[in-house]
Formats: structure tokens, sequence, C-alpha cells
């Protein structure tokens, strides 16, 4: 048996689990990531990427080619039973994504795949790739509490099998569900032992590392058995383009337009399905032409037709689950369906996923770098395993309004057409994770509020358009927040033209260069002076008279990070950054942004000064040897 050591062994290259070895590897981190797939997903699973994902995606420099490839859904339209009996009609058409900050005020849809792929090929310029098929045959992790402490070892140890002509059977008893583990036949294999400092089990809803270290899901599988079809139609259905939910009384159907002409059609089962003896429901008597059949009934009085076979099809049982911890230790994790499983309809799953990853990866590189104290990872759990409650919370709503038959006469306790909107509605911030709130913790301060109360602390950095001063080149300032695993601290610094604001502003310069500056204290010797904190400043000056040199050189570390808050020359956009973060020009303030884009911790210029910066970071970040 060979043995190897790594800093972080990720384990599964689904949607959670690229994400990570893509951030990872661009931050320099020693990582592998391995799948027991002898091949990428080709087809299918899920297809919604929110809104806050793509800025996610924008911030790797991923974004393009998404919007490129993708479908957008821009609106959401609602179907529901005519009076005369006679079929459906369209009750409304509202946008689908109701949260007014989003910087892409639309959904996207594409093949898990293409998602895949976009990341693969990143993470081969940064030269990692997923060795496959490969799969863990056991899991420990050392109890030795001096090992767990200590950053330079490797706690633990995973065997991995290297499979041989594998083949994986995605289609058991011709339906694909998230409670059945596709079967994998593979002839022959290798051991190998691998000692890792961290693993992050991505592995998916059967997960092999959550169920090896014995962590539980809270939660149980639904009634609630869904179809799901990938398909070309011809139809006369005007809303075949849009995301459109239909309650008739012949069922419920959500139809997701996506790339091409493409469709995926949803469709509750609404027969009785007999049960196994573990309890699960059989699925073998649903066929895909069943699916389509169901499709059709439920959107009538309009045409639906199937030219083709579909590309892919899927029959899914909800399991509305959470695990009951996210990592053994802070040496083992767990990310995306090996944390949280749900339905597919509000688009979620993929999106949940990757955000895990997100939040996770840039906490790993700092712990490894020696940066930060390893406490910082606790607060993976603590932010994402709260989202995942409130994912499941309202995904037990949706569905059960979904499932929930319509209002007729005949069944006035039916579900209300403004019941379901309303709900989708009301709940927009959080589906488009736009309005996703981390709590108070180690990392997230929210004692200065009041000084943005427009930028939420512990929200994502809302965007807004800055002009370079230097050039008067626009930027969206969320472009300047990119995941390059740095802190960037953004210095609202008012107007310096005007005298005593410049005051303030050179006195925080000087500050800066001193030695009790906290990009100095934090900053390890040896590397670049803006390795770890990357220094804006966006003042409030017209950028007709602003100048990059107005800046002190302790707050400027290069012309390029020099702007103001002014509209553009093309008038599109800008000159609403300080009135929409409620920051008062004539006192400016500094906000922290974290490197996975959220904010926080806010305070005043003068409290740079007297320090506050330094005590904030001095809770997590590790200071620099003199
Ligand atoms: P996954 O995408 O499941 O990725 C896990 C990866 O780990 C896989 O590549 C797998 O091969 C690998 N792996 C698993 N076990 C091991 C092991 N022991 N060793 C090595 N590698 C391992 N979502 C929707 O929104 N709509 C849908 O219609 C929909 N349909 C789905 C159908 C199926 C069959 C499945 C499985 C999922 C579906 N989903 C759907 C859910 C969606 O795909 C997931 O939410 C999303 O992919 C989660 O990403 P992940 O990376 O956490 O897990």
């Amino acid at each position: 048996m060979t043995s190897s050591h790594v800093d972080v062994l990720i384990i599964g290259a689904g949607p959670a689990g690229v994400m990570a070895g893509n951030a990872l590897a661009s931050a320099g981190v020693n990582v592998r990531i391995i799948d027991k797939r002898p091949a990428k997903v080709m087809a299918g699973q899920a297809d919604g990427i929110q809104p806050r994902t793509i800025e996610v995606f924008q911030s790797y420099g991923l974004a393009q080619s998404l919007l490129e490839r993708g479908n957008q859904m821009h609106s959401l339209a609602f179907y529901n039973p005519r009076k005369d009996g006679k079929g459906v009609e369209r009750t409304s058409r509202v946008p689908d994504i109701s949260a007014p900050s989003a910087r892409y005020r639309f959904e996207i849809t594409i093949h898990q795949g293409e998602i895949e792929s976009l990341f693969l090929d990143s993470m081969r310029t940064h030269g990692l790739e997923v060795e496959r098929p490969i799969m863990p045959e056991s899991i420990e992790v050392s109890n030795n509490e001096k090992e767990l402490a200590s950053k330079d070892s490797y706690p633990v140890k995973v065997v991995l099998k290297h499979l041989a002509d594998a083949t994986i059977d995605p289609t058991p008893n011709g339906a694909h569900t998230n409670d059945v583990e596709p079967a994998l036949q593979a002839s022959g294999s290798e051991l190998e032992t691998v000692y890792a400092k961290y693993v992050l089990g991505a592995d998916g809803a059967h997960s092999f590392v959550r169920n090896s270290l014995g962590i539980e899901l809270d939660g149980e599988h639904t009634d609630h058995v869904w179809g799901v079809v990938d398909c070309v139609p011809v139809t006369n259905f005007p809303d075949i383009r849009n995301r459109t939910a239909i309650h008739s009384d012949n069922g419920s159907c959500m139809i997701i337009p996506r790339e091409g002409d493409k469709v995926r059609l949803y469709v509750q089962i609404a027969e009785e399905l007999q049960v196994d003896e573990q309890g699960r429901k059989d699925r073998s008597l649903i066929t895909p032409e069943k699916v389509m059949e169901m499709a059709k009934r439920s959107m009538q009085p309009f045409d639906l037709e199937f030219p083709d076979p579909p590309e892919w099809w899927t029959c899914y049982v909800i399991g509305q689950r959470v695990a009951k911890s996210f990592s053994i230790k802070e040496r083992v994790f767990i990310a995306g369906d090996a944390c949280h499983t749900h339905s597919p309809k509000a688009g979620q799953g993929m999106n949940a996923s990757m955000n895990d990853s997100h939040n996770l990866s840039w906490k790993l590189a700092h712990v490894l770098r020696g940066w930060a104290s390893a406490e910082i990872l606790k607060t993976y759990e603590f932010e994402r395993q709260k989202y995942a409650r409130d994912l499941i919370n309202f995904d037990k709503r949706l569905a059960d309004l979904f499932s929930g038959k319509a209002v007729t006469p005949e069944n006035a306790g039916g579900v209300t057409h403004q019941e379901f909107q309303g709900l989708l509605q009301s709940m927009g911030g959080f589906t488009s994770g736009i309005g996703i709130q981390y709590g108070q913790s180690l990392i997230t301060d929210p004692t200065c509020q009041s000084l943005a109360p427009g930028l939420v602390i512990g929200q994502r950095f809302i965007p807004q358009v800055i002009i370079r001063v230097a050039d008067t080149r626009p930027y969206e300032i969320q472009d300047l927040l990119v995941s390059d695993t740095k802190w960037k601290i953004v210095f609202f610094v008012g107007d310096p033209k005007e005298e005593k604001q410049r005051a303030v502003v050179n006195a925080v310069g000087e500050h800066l260069l001193s030695t009790e500056s906290f990009t100095r204290r934090f900053t390890p010797k040896g590397l670049p002076k803006d390795a770890v904190f990357t220094l804006l400043t966006v003042s409030s000056t017209s950028k007709d008279d602003a100048d990059y040199t107005d800046i002190h050189p302790g707050l400027r570390t290069h012309w390029s990070k020099a702007f103001t808050d002014d509209i553009a020359i093309d008038e599109r956009a800008g000159g609403t950054a300080y009135s929409t973060y409620g920051i008062n020009p004539a006192s400016g303030a500094v906000v922290c942004c974290r490197p996975d884009g959220y904010v926080s911790f806010v305070c005043s210029m003068q409290d740079v000064t007297r320090g506050r910066l330094q005590e904030y970071f001095d809770t997590f970040m590790i200071r620099a040897s003199a």
C-alpha cells in the first residue's frame, strides 16, 4: 500500500467539491480532490443558479461564461384552474427574483455538468485535476489532543481505493433518486493511505464521510414524490420560456426553461405508491412517459407534445434533512448534500452546496497559512447549519403549498394563488441568496452597525458603481471584492478636499504607516504588504475635482485603489454608494469585508487611530512575529 500526505483532501467532485477545489487551488493550498465516478455528471440533476451564486461566480472570475451559456429566467408565471372547469389559465406573471439589491436580477438555468466543467477548467489552470475513479475505504480522526492542536500535523487518516474499470449506473430501477445510492461496479483496486491536515466530505446525500464518522441527520423523508423530465416539447403554452407554477385539478407542475429550447418539467406524482421494507416508496412503475403524460394533463387546455424521448429524467422523493454536525473536531468537514437535502423546487441544492464550500475555503486557507486561529473554523458550522435549517423550514412550507390542491368552488380549503405567490415573493431575499445573514461570532461583530445601516453586518456587500479617481473609470464595487482570500478594508473617507476631513484622513494614513497598524500586525514578515489586506478608499469628492493624491500614502497602496462616489461619465450609474449604505459623507466610516464578500465589521475613521481594527482582528488573526 502506498502512502502520501496532503493539506486538504476533498472527497466528491460535485458542485460542493469543485467549488472548494477551485477556491483552495487558486489560493495555492496543497489540495487533492477525488471522486468515485469514472466521469463527471453528463446530464440532469440540479440546474438553477441563484443571483447570489452568480455574484460568487463573478468573484472567482467565472460568471461570464455562465451568463453566456445559461438560460436566464426573469419572470415567474402562475397558472390556476379556470372557473369553467376547462383546464388552467394564467393568474399572474411577476418578476422571478424579488431581491431589489441583487446585482443579477434573474436565475440562470443550465445543467449541473456544465457548472462543474467551469470549475474543472479553472482548477486545471491552477494545476488541480479530479482524480477518479477513487473512493475512500475508511476514515479516522486522531484523538491525540496535541496532534489536533498543531497546525502542522496530519491527524486524519483516509484509506483510498483506486478503482479499475469502474462504471456507474445512475438509474437504479429506472429512477434517479436522492434516497437510493447509484450502483457502482468496479473490478480490482489498489489501496493508498492518505494523511491529511483537513478532509472535506463533499460526497453527496449518501455521504460516506458523514456515515463513517457517525454524524446523524435531523429530519425525514416526506410523502411528496416528484417526477422530473428534461425535454424539448412542442407546445402552444405561452409561458413555456418562463418559470411557471401550475396548480391544476389534474396535479401540480413546475416549468423551468433551460439552455437552448430545452425545458425541465417537475410534476407531482399523485398516485399511491407501494412502500418497501425500508419504508421507501417504490418508484419502479413510474416511467418518463407517465411523467410527461401528467405534465400534459396539468397544462390543459394547452397542447404539449414530446417528439423526442427526454434527455434525462428522475423520480424524486423529497428528503428534508440537516446534519446534526457539519464537522468532526474541525478537522473533517462535510458540505453540500452531505449536510442537507430538500426538495428541488426552490432551485437551492447546487447553490446551498457551493456556498457551503465558498464559506469554508478561505477559512481553511487562513488557518493553513498560519494567518488565523483554528477557532474561525467553528464559524463554518455556526453559519451554514443555521442557513440549512432555515432552508429546510422554507422548503417544508413551499412543498406543502405546492403539493396542496388549488382552491376551487369544490375545494374551498385548497391553496389560494395569493398564498402561493405570497410565499415565493416574501422569501425572495432568502431564495435568491441575497438576504442570507450570518450571525454574530468571532468574525462577525455588529457593534457599530449604525455607522453604515445600509450595509448589514453579516450580509454580503451590496453592489454599487463607484468611479476610480485616477482615470474616472466606473467599477462595480463587488468586482473589487474578489475571492482571493484577502480581507478588503473599505475606507469611506468623505471629502479629503475639505480641510477638516483631510486632517482625519491624514491621521488614519499616518497610523497605518506606523508599527501599530493592523496591516503590519497581522501580515506575516516577508510577505508583500498587501498579502492579507486590500485597502480601498471611496471618497465623496466630485469626480471632476478628486485626485488620487488626495489620499494619504498610508491609505493608498496604489493609485488604482482610490475611488469616489460619483455618477459615471456615461451617466448610467454611480453616485449612490454613500446614500445606499447610509454612510454620512461628513464623517465617513470604515467597512471590513470578509474574503467571501460578507460585511463583518464597521467602525468610524477615528476608531482606526484608536486601534479598533487591531482589536477586531486580534480576536481571531495571529500576530506576525517580530
Ligand atoms: P453531489 O452533486 O451529489 O456530488 C457528490 C459527488 O461525490 C458526486 O460526484 C459523487 O460521485 C461523489 N461521491 C459520492 N460518494 C463518494 C464516495 N464514497 N467516494 C468518492 N466520491 C463520492 N437538484 C435539483 O435542484 N433538481 C433536480 O432535479 C435534482 N435532481 C437530482 C437527481 C439526482 C440523481 C441527484 C443525485 C441529485 C439531484 N438534485 C437535484 C440535487 C443536486 O444535484 C444536489 O443538490 C447538488 O448536486 C449537491 O451538490 P453536492 O456537491 O453536495 O453533491
